[in-house]
């Protein structure tokens, strides 16, 4: 395609010197090459832009003289294939100066021909665009972090909804693991809260691949330490906790605080993520965004916890004594009536202790009223050490105690309620400085289906046997099956 010829007015004198005036003072950068893409001449806004100067560069090849490693090879490409078939193109293409420093321009690259129509020379003219570009790239990378800000933000909708919704402190586990998992896939990490001891943390639940100890020190950890929030990974100075596995991977550890008390930890780590592939910038603006949502988490994570903390407490005062802790008359009624019909259905075995201090009113009489509650709450910790799970140990009032036994003989119950008044028996009962007199207990036994099929009846029935045991002089254990079945343990 060949260009016309300038008019002959633009051939004369004027023509030529403003022409000249306008190359020497534009901007762009305008680039001559002979058609073995050698550089014939170049203006002084290329000499600005570029930092070559035309003495130097005349004759050189221009192929590769503006590219470096981060020049778009298609981009390349596309320039070079159109000066072979003597296109013009425009191109967005990434440049470098001949200090290194990189130049984005807006090329456009001209066949020339001479005034018979021969192809003689190609030329480019190079606008810099690296603010615009700059612009771009800023209004990408901050439309496509809103976008994912936003996307976080729903998913933490969704996750604290889930939280709240949690039951129990296992339901919320779950929750915790599962989420923390889809929120922060490039993590590791792991959920530990305060043994009752309070020296030690256990692990509760992990997400992610890292190794977790079973038990952390609450001493290794700075965050704990510090009572705040620690980052790991983003500072000039700084320490690993000592309950963490190497030094190279970026962590954060925080603290999950329920009602004021710190009651655990979170750990999330970042081994996995590929750094390699990230400038140190990025790694920066990762570890700053993950830190937020670190935090949010943990926040969500904390008042999840003291939610179910507070269930949990409601629901035991509504079924514990909260002298001795142990199950009050309500849940005994309750759980008594479920497992009579699992008896029932099942022909599983059922018996039930009748217990009930010995002169307990003397006792109050002469010691006081004080006195007889540390005997009683001493009385409730023994039975739940001499009586465990799935065995129940419930206070119905007063001194009088029964025990839900699901799965526990005639036989057996009656040696157990024993072991239990012996154990009683000798008991010290630390008072003040001093001791209490020793105290004892009477007790009966009765067991499914010889007692009846009803809560009440099972209960006179047991405490029938009590009363007999009161009449034989106390300190005993009395059966409330027929005579030929009975086995006075005394
Ligand atoms: P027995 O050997 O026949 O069982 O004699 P007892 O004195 O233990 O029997 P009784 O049932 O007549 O007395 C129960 C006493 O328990 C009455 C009261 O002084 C005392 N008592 C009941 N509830 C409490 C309590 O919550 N705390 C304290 N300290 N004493 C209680
Ligand atoms: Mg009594
Ligand atoms: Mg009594």
């Amino acid at each position: 395609m060949a260009k016309s010829l300038p008019d002959p007015d633009e051939q004369s004198d004027d023509y030529r010197r403003y022409a000249d005036l306008a190359l020497r003072h534009i901007l762009d950068a305008v680039l001559v090459t002979d058609l073995d893409n050698n550089v014939v001449w170049v203006n002084s806004g290329f000499e600005r832009m570029f930092g070559h100067r035309l003495d130097n560069i005349r004759g050189q090849a221009a192929r590769g003289l503006l590219d470096g490693p981060d020049t778009d090879p298609s981009a390349r490409d596309h320039v070079l294939r159109a000066i072979k078939g003597r296109e013009t193109l425009t191109v967005d293409i990434l440049h470098y100066t001949a200090t290194g420093e990189q130049v984005w321009v807006d090329k456009t690259l001209t066949p020339i021909f001479d005034e018979a129509g021969t192809h003689t020379h190609h030329m480019s003219i190079n606008r810099d665009i690296t603010e615009r570009r700059r612009m771009e790239e800023k209004t990408r990378e901050v439309m496509a972090n809103e976008e994912q800000r936003q996307h976080e933000r729903k998913l933490l909708s969704q996750v604290s909804e889930w939280l709240y919704s949690a039951k129990s402190l296992d339901e919320l586990l779950m929750v915790v693991q599962k989420s923390m998992h889809t929120l922060m896939p490039e993590s590791e990490g792991q959920l530990y809260i305060y043994s009752n001891s309070r020296d030690t943390l256990d692990l509760k639940t992990a997400w992610g691949e890292g190794t977790a100890h079973e038990h952390i020190d609450a001493e290794d950890c700075w965050a704990l330490r510090r009572g705040r929030a620690y980052a790991y990974g983003t500072r000039a100075i700084e320490f690993p906790c000592a309950h963490t596995e190497t030094a190279d991977t970026p962590y954060f550890c925080l603290p999950i605080i329920a009602h004021g008390e710190t009651i655990g930890l979170m750990h999330v780590a970042f081994a996995a993520y590929d750094r390699a592939i990230m400038s140190r910038k990025m790694v920066e603006t990762f570890l700053q965004q993950r830190w937020d949502l670190s935090l949010l988490c943990a926040e969500q994570i904390s008042l999840a916890v003291a939610n179910v903390q507070l269930r949990q407490e409601l629901l035991d005062q509504s079924v514990r004594d909260p002298l001795t802790s142990l199950w009050n008359r309500r849940w005994f009624l309750d759980a008594a009536h479920k497992e009579i019909n699992r008896a029932e259905r099942q022909g599983s075995a059922l018996s039930l202790i009748s217990l009930d201090v010995d002169h307990f009113k003397a006792f109050n009489d002469h010691h006081g009223h004080d006195a007889g509650d540390i005997v009683l709450r001493e009385v409730g910790a023994l039975m739940r050490e001499v009586f465990t799970p799935p065995l129940a140990p419930c206070r119905l009032g007063g001194e009088e105690f029964v025990v839900l036994c699901p799965g526990l003989g005639h036989d057996a119950a009656m040696d157990l309620a024993d072991r239990f008044r012996v154990a009683l028996s000798e008991l010290d009962l630390a008072y003040g400085d001093g001791k209490l007199p020793r105290i004892t207990a009477s007790a009966g036994v009765t067991s499914f289906p010889d007692c009846g099929a009803h809560v009440e009846d099972m209960l006179k029935h047991a405490d029938r046997a009590l009363y007999r045991a009161k009449d034989r002089g106390r300190n005993c254990v009395v059966s409330a099956l027929p005579e030929d079945r009975q086995i006075a343990a005394q």
